[in-house]
C-alpha cells in the first residue's frame, strides 16, 4: 500500500489538475444525464429541486390533511347537533322530523364509513406469486409486475392496481381495493355538504342579519356562518369532482388511463384509425362492475347502505368490452 501512496503522490501537478478538471466535468454532465436521450430532460432538470421539496413535503403533508377532514368533518356534524337540528326539528311536524333525521344519519354513517375504508383500505398492489410471470411486464421503478391497468405511483413509489391517482386528503392512492369508497365518500360529502346548507340556510341568514347589524355577537352565530361557508364551498367544488369520476366511471376509464388514452386518440388520428377503450363495457355494466352489483338486490345492500364488499375481480385480469 505505501506504494500507491507514493505513486499517487509523485504524480506531476498537471495531471492530478487534469484528474480533478474531469471529474468536476463529470459531476456536471450528470446533471443533464438521460438514459433516453428523447425525454425533454432539460425540464425534468428544472423540476428536479420540485421533485426534492415534493419528497421532503409528502411524508407529513398525508397525516395532517387526513387530520384537517376529520376536524371539519366533526366540527360541522357538531354545529348540526348543538345548533342547527335542536332549532330545525321543532318546527316540523313528525313526518317531517323523521324524514330529516333519517336522512342526516344516513349521510353521516356514509361519510364516516367511506372515508375511513377510503384511508384504510390498500389499493392493491400487484404480486410476482399471482402473475404469469411470461405474459406482464416488469416496473422499471419499483420492480413489480405491471399486469394490465396497472401504473406506478411516484408518491408512494409503488406499482397500484387499477390506480386512478394518488389522492393528498385521503393520504392513500386510489386504487383497484378502494376505489369505490373514495367515490362514495365524494359523492355523500357533496349531498352531506348540500344538505347542511339548505338546512341552516334559514339560520344562516338570520344570522349574517344580525352580524351586519351589530345587533347580536354571539358565538351560535358566528358557527353557523362558518359551517354554512364551509359546506357551500366544499359542496360545490366537492360535486365538480364527484361529477368528473361519474363520467369516468361511465367511460370505463380512470383518470389516469384518460390522460394515455388521449395521446393516444391523437396518434390514432394522425394515422386515420379510430381508438377504442377496450375496458368499455356500456354504461350500466360499468356501473355495476365499478359498485360491485350482481344481482338487483346489491342496488339496496351494497351501494344505498354501506358495504365493505371486495370488487368483483381481482384487478390482474380484465375482460375487454364487446
Ligand atoms: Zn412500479
Ligand atoms: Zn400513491
Amino acid at each position: 500500500m505505501p506504494k500507491t501512496k507514493m505513486a499517487g503522490s509523485l504524480l506531476p501537478p498537471i495531471s492530478r489538475l487534469q484528474r480533478w478538471f474531469a471529474y468536476c466535468k463529470l459531476c456536471f454532465l450528470s446533471l443533464f444525464y438521460s438514459a433516453n436521450p428523447g425525454d425533454d430532460w432539460l425540464l425534468e432538470f428544472m423540476f428536479q429541486p420540485v421533485y426534492h421539496l415534493v419528497e421532503l413535503v409528502v411524508p407529513w403533508a398525508g397525516p395532517v390533511f387526513v387530520g384537517l377532514v376529520c376536524c371539519l368533518l366533526s366540527s360541522v356534524v357538531l354545529i348540526m347537533y348543538l345548533c342547527v337540528l335542536p332549532t330545525v326539528l321543532p318546527t316540523l311536524g313528525m313526518p317531517a322530523r323523521c324524514v330529516h333525521l333519517l336522512l342526516a344519519h344516513w349521510l353521516l354513517v356514509h361519510v364516516v364509513f367511506n372515508f375511513k375504508h377510503a384511508v384504510c383500505v390498500p389499493p392493491g398492489t400487484p404480486s410476482w406469486a399471482v402473475v404469469d410471470r411470461s405474459k406482464v411486464s416488469t416496473c422499471k421503478k419499483c420492480f413489480s409486475p405491471r399486469p394490465p391497468r396497472t401504473h406506478h405511483c411516484s408518491v408512494c413509489n409503488r406499482c397500484v392496481l387499477t390506480m386512478d391517482h394518488h389522492c393528498y386528503w385521503m393520504n392513500n392512492c386510489v386504487g383497484h381495493f378502494n376505489h369505490r369508497y373514495f367515490f362514495s365518500f365524494c359523492t355523500f360529502t357533496s349531498l352531506g355538504c348540500v344538505y347542511c346548507c339548505v338546512t341552516s340556510a334559514p339560520l344562516a341568514t338570520e344570522a349574517y342579519a344580525a352580524q351586519k347589524a351589530a345587533t347580536e355577537q354571539g358565538h351560535r352565530n358566528g358557527l353557523l356562518l362558518y359551517m354554512w361557508v364551509l359546506c357551500g364551498g366544499v359542496s360545490v367544488l366537492l360535486t365538480a369532482l364527484t361529477l368528473w369520476h361519474m363520467r369516468l366511471v361511465t367511460r370505463g376509464v380512470t383518470s389516469v388511463e384518460r390522460l394515455q388514452n388521449r395521446q393516444n386518440q391523437k396518434e390514432l388520428r394522425n394515422k386515420d384509425q379510430c381508438f377504442r377503450n377496450v375496458y368499455d363495457h356500456g354504461a350500466l355494466e360499468n356501473w355495476k362492475r365499478f359498485l360491485g352489483v350482481r344481482c338487483r338486490r346489491d342496488w339496496l345492500c351494497r351501494v344505498a347502505l354501506p358495504s365493505s364488499h371486495p370488487p368483483l375481480n381481482d384487478g390482474y385480469v380484465w375482460s375487454s368490452g364487446s
